[in-house]
């Protein structure tokens, strides 16, 4: 009788180890939420691209609008059509 006991306590243990793994695979999942990869929101030819700081003498990162663009780093804004 006692042989059974134990493993029916073994049973047990098992069933309640795996109802735990679950239940913590479940907790700790995070919800799924809209993402944008940073390639996607630096992509070249929308709001942001690669450009020529007259400020710096270096190329950074420019924010770009219809007046001209604006440099990310140093905050230089260049108009558009200076040619540089
Ligand atoms: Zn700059």
């Amino acid at each position: 009788m006692a042989e059974w006991n134990i493993a029916l306590g073994a049973l047990v243990l098992i069933l309640a180890l795996a109802a735990g793994a679950l239940l913590s695979r479940w907790y700790f999942t995070p919800a799924a939420e809209p993402t944008a990869t940073l390639a996607e929101l630096m992509r070249p030819g929308t709001a942001n691209d690669i450009g020529w700081c007259p400020a710096e003498q270096a190329e950074r990162l420019h924010s770009y609008d219809a007046a001209g663009r604006c440099c990310w780093t140093c905050r230089t804004f260049t108009p558009k059509g200076a040619g540089l």
